[in-house]
């Protein structure tokens, strides 16, 4: 993607990242970006989604901001490429996500969360922790995850896009920090 790596060069350039953690998260997307779509496959409300989003994040200082940000944008590449996740409702069951689940599951399979009921019935799946999964269930209530919860779902997603894409995105150890 010739276009795409001249305008990183261009924006990169142009501005003074504030810190590193942030000049990962525009490295990622374009990374998710480039994987996720195909060339001859055009998808502009995506590329406009990511210009402005590496613009905006940089007016973030602090970690748990830049995450909240990157896993809203994560989610946003899934449903712009059709690949929306199920977060509300057990896929399998169709149940609401309740608070008052005493577990709950991510399957890439599935490609969304399951209930303990449906566990048993999906071999690829991670179980979330109940903080991390009511975030994920109600997104609107990210604004309020501490960044410990934001790493823990930002987890599920480097694994799914590393089930979606056969391999870990090469940018998934800076921004999980391993
Ligand atoms: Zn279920």
């Amino acid at each position: 993607m010739a276009t795409l790596t001249e305008f990183q060069q261009q924006v990169l350039a142009g501005n003074k990242v504030k810190n590193l953690f942030v000049l990962n998260c525009m490295l990622f997307v374009t990374e998710l970006v480039n994987q996720l779509t195909d060339e001859y496959d055009s998808h502009p409300q995506l590329f406009d989604n990511m210009l402005e989003f590496i613009k905006n994040i940089q007016e973030y200082d602090r970690k748990a901001d830049s995450l909240k940000f990157l896993i809203l944008f994560q989610l946003g590449i899934l449903k712009e490429t059709g690949l929306q996740l199920i977060l509300h409702k057990c896929v399998n069951c169709k149940n609401d996500f309740s608070a008052k689940w005493a577990e709950a599951y991510f399957s890439s399979q599935a490609n969304g969360i399951i209930c303990k009921d449906c566990e048993a019935s999906f071999a690829d799946k991670i179980k979330l922790n109940k903080e991390a999964a009511r975030c994920m269930a109600d997104l609107k209530s990210i604004g309020q995850a501490s960044e410990k919860n934001l790493l823990e779902i930002e987890k599920i997603l480097i694994y799914h896009f590393t089930e979606l894409s056969g391999r870990p995105p090469k940018m998934a150890k800076h921004i999980l920090g391993k």
